[in-house]
């Protein structure tokens, strides 16, 4: 359910985002709810991971605004009330967690020292704490017993569980996922779709996915979004959108990938 403008956690109003002379979002307009969990399906090429990565500030956009727990910013450049000063992004920042496609990891830390890093320096805790928090979230991912092991010893699954740890070990409201299984070889997938699912049941995060996992995505989410050509051509809840598509291009897509 999307919802009122009060309580939405991400708000994206009329943003457009440019490479060069490329548009790959106009004026475009996304909301979600706080513990809501979206998924963001369609084409490669059509702008999901754009959205993740303007919401992780690792993009900037060129016109419109952005809303992230209440903060809102605009680029430098645009006309909005807000800028993107370095506090602003800060404040953004903290609020959101990203697991990428392709770990991450820094190799030549133990997975210990890869998730309490972060909490350490930007959040301020002392290392005990640090280290117990990071015990009982990598206990959750089931890799509590290879805290001392390096990345290059893990597998793909594992380095990804690692990270999820370590993106949750910042407390972030947000989490997302840029196809995070996309990098693994297939007897790898379930054990990180299957912590990926724990946590989208157990806890109250919200959680934006963009994924080529359709059966997960209809399994896990509140809503999917289906993106062409940088819209959301038509979006809502799992059921409906891969049962009863309206619209002839989700229809399409969903034939060629189901
Ligand atoms: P998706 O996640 O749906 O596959 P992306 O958001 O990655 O799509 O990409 C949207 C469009 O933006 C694509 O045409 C892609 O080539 C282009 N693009 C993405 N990142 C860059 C970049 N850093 N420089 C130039 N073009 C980019």
């Amino acid at each position: 359910m999307t919802a009122n403008a009060q309580s939405d956690i991400i708000r994206f109003s009329n943003v457009s985002k440019r490479f060069g002379t490329l548009t790959v979002l106009q004026d475009f307009d996304f909301t979600v709810a706080p513990g809501e969990k979206v998924s963001l399906i369609g084409p490669s090429g059509s702008g999901k991971t754009t959205v993740l990565r303007i919401l992780m500030t690792l993009e900037p956009f060129q016109d419109g605004t952005l809303e992230l727990g209440g903060i809102g910013y605009h680029e430098p450049g645009g006309h909005g009330p807000f800028k993107a000063s370095e506090r602003h992004l800060r404040q953004i920042r903290t609020q959101v967690g990203m697991v990428f496609q392709s770990f991450n990891l820094f190799p030549h830390m133990t997975v210990l020292r890869n998730v309490v890093e972060a909490p350490i320096a930007v959040l301020g805790l002392k290392r005990e704490e640090a280290e117990c928090r990071a015990l009982d979230l990598l206990g959750m991912v089931g890799m509590a017993d290879k805290k001392d092991h390096f990345p290059s010893q893990l597998s793909g699954g594992q380095q990804q569980r690692v990270a999820i740890a370590r993106a949750l070990a910042m407390r972030p409201r947000v989490l997302l996922f840029d196809e995070p299984t996309s990098a693994l070889d297939p007897q790898l997938v379930g054990e990180v779709l299957g912590v990926i699912r724990s946590l989208a049941s157990e806890h109250d995060l919200t959680m934006l996915l963009v994924t080529h996992e359709m059966r997960f995505a209809r399994e896990v989410s509140d809503r999917v979004c289906f993106f062409d050509k940088g819209r959301i051509v038509e979006q809502g809840e799992p059921e409906r959108i891969f049962s009863n598509p309206e619209q002839a291009r989700t229809r399409e897509f969903l034939q060629s990938v189901l």
